[in-house]
Formats: structure tokens, sequence, C-alpha cells
């Protein structure tokens, strides 16, 4: 059973709707203009291009729907798809309607007023209860506001959820598969049968909810799992270390279990590492935690002076340190460390930068490690994969996008799929 692309005859002079992954990330804009929050880094925009211009090409009326971050089912103006809109116009060129929902009387009526070859992106589908409910009812309003005919998945970063937009709508309509889609099934599914060992996992960010499970899966394919940034603070957690204020995620207590559960399944397993030039080997746990962290106050701080640095000492109960502080960045110890086992790897995949590299006082180990991993594709010819929307802006501002094996859009559905997942978004475009 295969994914299919669309053939011309599948949708020329038609409506097809298309499910983007334009969950880029934001940043805020200094001054003035029409909009609050400008884009980031376009990655996730440019891959959806070579679909968009296919279906512009054969007269296709083209409805673009996307999620963007978190909003929980209710509309809030900081998740809006509306500087992305401005964004495909602006720097893009692309001339892009955009309705201020995603069912509703404007989509009605501006889907109505569509010309062939012409683009309108709806609102975050998010904003409704019903997407991620992979409600049937959600889906069929869409097509009927819509007029869509066809549906195309274009969101690989999407389809490890059965969502409305991913799942639902595959149901309805006749469905493809993008070409970037594709192209990520191809290159992550080659990985995954060539990858060599050791395979080094490189795991941070911040949907601990998300990703502390997911450890379970990588730690059956890969020979160590490195953890970093939020997602580390359940690890350290569970392993009584002191985490004080730090990032927990929002099943704060499940996610101390899970990893919990996690460790102890693991804690026999050892990885044998090489140590340079000794000509011996040292027994390495598989899911190996930061031994130092970069901490503060907030995230936000501005002043180096109230950045501190410290040692993670098993089973001491932290009693001097300030109970305030949050871990904000792995420490240099743990960047030496990360470094070292990286380079000792001949397949790697980093998702999740292993800090709050925003603020550049907590971005020195998310550089150091995507700096590290890009060295290793040229210098000693190991496979390396990354992804992830953050990761790749991290990849992207330090100027390395053309030193990886493959960058991929996607973090959490590429875990997965790499993990031996099927993604629901996949299964269900299969003939
Ligand atoms: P990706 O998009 O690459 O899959 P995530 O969305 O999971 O990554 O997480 C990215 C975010 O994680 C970044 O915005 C970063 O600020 C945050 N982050 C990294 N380390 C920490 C930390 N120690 N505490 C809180 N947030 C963190
Ligand atoms: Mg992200």
């Amino acid at each position: 059973m295969t994914i299919h692309l669309p053939k011309v005859l599948d949708i020329q002079n038609k409506t097809v709707i298309v499910r983007v992954d334009f969950n880029v990330p934001l940043k805020k804009k200094a001054q003035g203009d029409s909009f609050d929050y400008v884009v980031a880094d376009d990655q996730r925009i440019r891959s959806a291009l070579e679909t968009i211009f296919f279906l512009k090409e054969h007269n296709c009326k083209i409805i673009l729907i996307s999620h963007l971050g978190r909003p929980d089912g209710q509309v809030i103006k900081e998740f809006s798809l509306e500087p992305v809109a401005f964004y495909l116009k602006q720097n893009l060129g692309l001339e892009v309607e955009f309705a201020h929902d995603c069912i509703g009387a404007e989509v009605v009526e501006k889907a109505a007023a569509l010309q062939k070859g012409e683009i309108l992106l709806l609102e975050n589908l998010r904003f409704h209860p019903e997407e991620e409910a992979n409600d049937t009812a959600f889906a069929s309003k869409m097509i009927k506001d819509t007029n869509a005919e066809v549906f195309i998945n274009e969101a690989f970063s999407a389809s490890h959820r059965a969502h409305a937009s991913v799942v639902g709508l595959a149901k309805l309509l006749p469905s493809f598969a993008g070409f970037d889609l594709v192209a990520e099934t191809k290159i992550l599914g080659r990985i995954l049968d060539k990858a060599r060992h050791p395979f080094v996992v490189v795991l941070g960010g911040a949907k601990i909810d998300d990703k502390v499970s997911t450890v379970q899966n990588l730690s059956k394919l890969a020979d160590l799992v490195l953890v970093g940034g939020g997602i580390a603070n359940a690890f350290l957690k569970a392993s009584n270390i002191e985490v004080h204020k730090s990032f927990m995620g929002k099943k704060a207590e499940e996610n101390v279990k899970i990893a919990k559960a996690i460790l102890d399944e693991h804690q026999t397993e050892r990885t044998m590492i090489n140590i340079a030039e000794t000509g011996k080997s040292l027994p390495l746990p598989k899911i190996t935690l930061p031994v130092d962290v970069l901490a503060a106050k907030n995230k936000d701080v501005n002043d180096e002076k109230e950045v501190i640095h410290l040692e993670l000492l098993k089973n001491v109960k932290d009693s001097e340190h300030d109970l305030d502080l949050q871990y904000l960045d792995i420490g240099k110890k743990t960047i030496n460390l990360y470094k070292y086992l990286l380079s000792q790897a001949k397949t790697i995949f980093f998702n999740g930068p292993v800090g709050v590299f925003e603020n550049p006082l907590f971005a020195k180990g998310s550089r150091e490690i995507a700096k590290s991993i890009a060295s290793s594709t040229t210098e000693s010819g190991t496979i390396t994969v990354c992804g992830g929307g953050e990761t790749n802006a991290v990849i992207n501002a330090c100027g390395l996008r053309d030193r990886f094996t493959h960058v991929s859009t996607a973090g959490g559905a590429a875990l997965e799929f790499l993990g031996g997942e099927k993604l629901p978004g996949i299964a269900v475009l299969e003939k």
C-alpha cells in the first residue's frame, strides 16, 4: 500500500483543500505596522510551495488550512495565521486571500469569490476544539463552506495527529499526498533502512507531554538518547534530581511517572562508547541526561550576571540554590560530553533545542550541538537528520542548513515515523 501524488486529471480546474503545516515560529515585531507578529523562520512554508505551484499551474482554486501553536480550541490572537498570509504576499509574492475563521460566513463568501489559480488561507484550525477531536461534522462543514472537491495532505509534520484536517477530510474526499509529504516519507524511510550504528538521538524542546513517551520508541531504534531542553526536566526529576521551577509541561506528574518507567526499563542497558586514543570502551546508560545546566529566575533575563551554572548531583536535594530557578540550557560539561558522544555516532537524529535558544544567553547548547552534528556529516560521513519547527530555526540561524544529510520540517511526526509508528495522516492516504 502506497501513497500517491495527485495526477493532473485528479485536480485540474477543481477546488482543492490542502492541509499544510504553517505552524512556523513567529516573533513579536518591535514596532508599528499592521501585525504584532512576523514569521521568524519560513522553512515549513517553503516546503509546501511545490504543491501550491502545481495546483496554480493547473487552474485549481486553492484552499490552504493549517494549525499554529496550541490555542486549545480558543481564539487567541497570538496564534493567528494572519501574519503568515502577510508573509506569503510580501515575501513570496503569492496573491493570497485570508479568512478570519476556517468555517462560517466569511469562508463561504471568500471561497465562492475565488478564481482559478487563486489562494485562500483559512484561520487557525485549532481555534475550534472539533479539529483536535477529529469531529466529522466539522470536517464536513469545512468541505461544504469551501466547496472543496479534493484533499491533499502536505503536512507531514502534522500527520502523527488523527485530527479533522488530517484524517477527517481524507475520509470524506478523494485524497492525495503532497510533494513534500512524499519526499519526507521516502527520505526518512531510507534512513530507517540504512541506519548505521551507533545511532544517537538528541532530544530536546518544550513538548514534554508529547515527547516523553517517544523516548520509549526511540530507545528501541537508537543506541543512545541524549536528552536536553525542557524534556530533560521530567527525566531529571524522575532521577531524584532537583529541578526547582523548571518547565515541566502541562501534565508534570504524569510525565515524571512516564520518564521514571522509561529510565527503569533501560536502567541496565549500556552502550559501549570508545574513548579517544585509549583504545578502551566505556559503558554508558542508553538514556543520558545533562550533568550540568544554566539556570536563571526566568527565561527572559538579559544580564549574564543573572545566569547561574549548576552541577546536577544525583540524590542531592538542593537547598542552597534559589528555589525559583529554572533550568534553561545545558551546561558546558554536558555540551562537551554530548559533542564527544556525537562524534562517535554513525547516524544522528536531532529534534528539539536543548535550551531556550530564543534568548542568546541560553542558545549556546543548541548551537554547539547543531554545529557538532553538522561537522560529523562532512568529517565522518555520518548520516545526520534533524527536524522540528524550532530545531529548523536553530539550524537556519547557524547557517547549517546544507550541512545535514536531511533537514525535515517535522519534529514529533519524524520521531514517531523513525520509531516505527504508522502515522494516521499517512495511513488514511494509502490505497
Ligand atoms: P521542535 O519544534 O524543534 O520540535 P519543540 O517545539 O518541542 O521543538 O520545543 C522548542 C522550544 O523548546 C523552544 O522554543 C525552546 O525555547 C524550548 N526550550 C528548550 N529548552 C527549554 C528549557 N530548558 N525550558 C523551557 N523551554 C525550553
Ligand atoms: Mg516546536
